[in-house]
């Protein structure tokens, strides 16, 4: 595939990728139990993909050179791989025992512990702060999207 045939398809499809993900973001909004974090997660997603859909029409709709395609993708790279804490909090297994979590617990669980692991209560005396490891200083309150 050239990279013009590649803008092209980027061009015509990336929009597709971004409604699936505000479907998602507004799917973690319904749920009760969904995490601020998780939700400005998907939030962040879909800004990035929104600014290389844009990029990429511009590239296409301008007839600018395709290579810049390549710089579109690096620096989005770049940008993601940096807030990549922010971006991307969810994890496939339990933090705790290593168990599979559970599509929903993925997507809207803060803690990204199974049922077993978050239903024990934390030790005697401990601080109720579990501190899950990723530095969970993400950016919350006031600046929540609504
Ligand atoms: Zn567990």
């Amino acid at each position: 595939m050239s990279l013009t045939a590649l803008n092209r398809f980027l061009a015509d499809n990336l929009f597709y990728l971004l409604l699936g993900i505000l479907l998602l973001n507004m799917l973690q909004r319904r749920e009760r139990a969904a995490s601020a974090n998780k939700r400005l997660a998907t939030f962040y997603l879909a800004v990035i993909v929104l600014a290389w859909m844009i990029g990429t029409i511009l590239i296409v709709h301008f007839g600018l050179p395709d290579a810049l395609q390549l710089l579109l993708i690096g620096a989005l790279g770049f940008a993601a791989y940096h807030f990549r804490v922010q971006i991307w909090p969810f994890r496939r297994s339990c933090l705790k025992c290593g168990g599979p979590l559970s599509g929903k617990r993925i997507l809207y669980h803060e803690a990204n512990l199974c049922e077993n692991c978050e239903v024990i209560p934390p030790g005697p005396g401990g601080s109720s702060e579990p501190g899950g490891p990723g530095g969970s200083t993400g950016p919350r309150g006031p600046s929540d999207p609504a």
